[in-house]
């Protein structure tokens, strides 16, 4: 595959210590092959050096004042990758580890998870290494709005439309709205993840954990299987994580671990679902509140995780959701894991496996589902709450999620038919990776060289 070796070393210069871009690009890129080898026309239009190249890279200073008045100084950033099939789309992410090749790795992906979705919508992503942990109430809106002060200019509900990931929730969108509308007085939805009284849809919230939950059942239905009985495993204890407990047990799974990033909860009894939202939703607490009050569950702080491992794959299950962030899951967990029966991987979480963990889990043929297709829910019901913005309505949580759970089987089946229309059936990393970008690469030939 010369193609991939090329687009890496062309990479390493033009876009040098971006590690986790490049893995992205090459877990694509190697999955395209079958589909360059039935065509030449995505090599003749020179496709591939295009879409590894953002439309535009947007970097920018958000000075800020915290409580003691002390001015502090982060880096923002938006990623506008690609927009052939539509406008950009995509999460901001406020966490320390943010930079420009994180970024980019979260876009790229982006753009074939939102083609996959089968909407209208192209591919972006964006953030800062602001850390919200530890910060005031104050101090979050202050930052909000200083972000927003420069992004408002690179946004609006036809070109760019930012949504929540990882530190960015309801309330850090309400504050990047308030800003938005105040700098342009215009009240259009231009953020998607909205409070409910000012232009956010139901269903909303759940969606990426129950969209995750929903593509494990089509993987396990096609196998004459689902997912009532099963013992499942989470990591994270976010948005996506506590959603997908919710779904899980809603469907008679019982999950029996979450995590966060100072350690992981088992309680094998089953999480308790009501707590969990009050530690993690009301307290923004650590998890060993958890542990305080089930003293049958067992807490283990990250200092005692064994070196390169995260023992929340260590625990028997038949089915794991990935759910907190990327490479949380390596080869060795993934042997782990295999060892105890599991048959079921589906990531709630962007690219949480790390190559050879996701070459393990397609060797073995278990339903094995990628994050760009099985975390597409969230993104998918962002577009759902763009067209009610757009048409001035609000539809019912049962509207929503019945549309969620159609784009979800619509999902699944892409991936499904796609391997199986290249020979390589159940292989749901190639169907996502090839229908996913066919769709994109043939918008960007039809629309020229642009
Ligand atoms: P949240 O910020 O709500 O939760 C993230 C969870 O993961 C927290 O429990 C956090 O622990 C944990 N976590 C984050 N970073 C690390 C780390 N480096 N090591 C260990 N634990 C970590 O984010 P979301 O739930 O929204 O996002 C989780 C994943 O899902 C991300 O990969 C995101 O890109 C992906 N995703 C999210 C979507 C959405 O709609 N929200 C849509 C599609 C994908 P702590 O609080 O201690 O940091």
């Amino acid at each position: 595959m010369p193609y991939v070796k090329e687009t890496l070393d062309s990479l390493a210069k033009t876009s040098p210590a971006q590690p986790e871009f490049y893995q992205a690009v090459e877990e694509v890129l190697a999955s395209l092959r079958p589909l360059f080898k039935s065509t030449d026309k995505y090599m003749k239009h020179n496709i591939i050096q295009r879409i590894v190249e953002p439309e535009r890279q947007i970097i920018f200073r958000v000075p800020w004042l915290d409580d003691k008045g002390n001015v502090q100084v982060n880096t923002g950033y938006r990623i506008q990758f690609n927009s052939a099939i539509g406008p950009y789309k995509g999460g901001l992410r406020f966490h320390p580890s943010v930079n420009l090749g994180i970024l980019k790795f979260l876009g790229f992906e982006q753009i074939f998870k939102n083609s996959l979705s089968g909407l209208p919508i192209g591919g972006g992503k964006g953030g800062s290494n602001f850390d919200p942990k530890g910060k005031s109430e104050n101090e979050i809106m202050r930052f909000c709005q200083a972000f927003m002060a420069e992004l408002y200019r690179h946004i609006d509900d036809h070109t760019d439309v930012p949504a929540g990931d990882i530190g960015v929730g309801g309330r850090e969108i309400g504050y990047m709205f308030g800003y938005y509308k105040k700098l342009t007085g215009l009240y259009e939805g231009v953020l998607t993840g909205k409070g409910l009284l000012w232009g956010g849809s139901l269903a909303r919230t759940q969606a990426t954990g129950y969209g995750s939950v929903y593509f494990a059942e089509n993987m396990l239905k096609a196998r004459g299987d689902s997912l009532e009985g099963k013992v499942c495993t989470v990591s994270g204890s976010g948005n996506v994580a506590i959603y997908t407990v919710e779904k899980l047990q809603q469907l008679g799974a019982k999950p029996v671990t979450v995590s966060d990033s100072s350690g992981f909860i088992h309680d094998p009894k089953g999480i308790d679902l009501a707590l969990l939202k009050q530690i993690k939703e009301v307290e923004r607490a650590r998890l060993t509140r958890y542990a305080e009050v089930h003293k049958d569950a067992v807490y283990t702080p990250v200092e005692k995780y064994p070196p390169n491992r995260n023992p929340v794959w260590s625990v028997p299950c038949q089915a794991a959701f990935p759910s907190a962030t990327q490479n949380e899951l390596n080869v060795e967990d993934a042997r782990e894991l295999l060892k105890n029966g599991c048959i079921c991987v589906s990531e709630g979480a962007n690219m949480p496996s790390t190559p050879d963990a996701v070459e393990a889990f397609i060797a073995a043929g278990i339903a094995y589902g990628p994050g760009k297709a099985a975390n597409a829910g969230g993104v998918s019901t962002s577009q759902l709450e763009m067209a009610q913005n757009a048409s001035m309505q609000s539809w019912s949580f049962e509207e929503v999620d019945s549309k969620l759970k159609k784009i979800m089987a619509g999902i699944f089946n892409s991936c499904h038919n796609t391997a199986e229309e290249f020979k390589q059936p159940g292989n749901y990393v190639l169907g996502a990776n090839i229908a996913g970008f066919r769709k994109v690469a043939d918008a960007m030939i039809e629309q020229g060289v642009v």
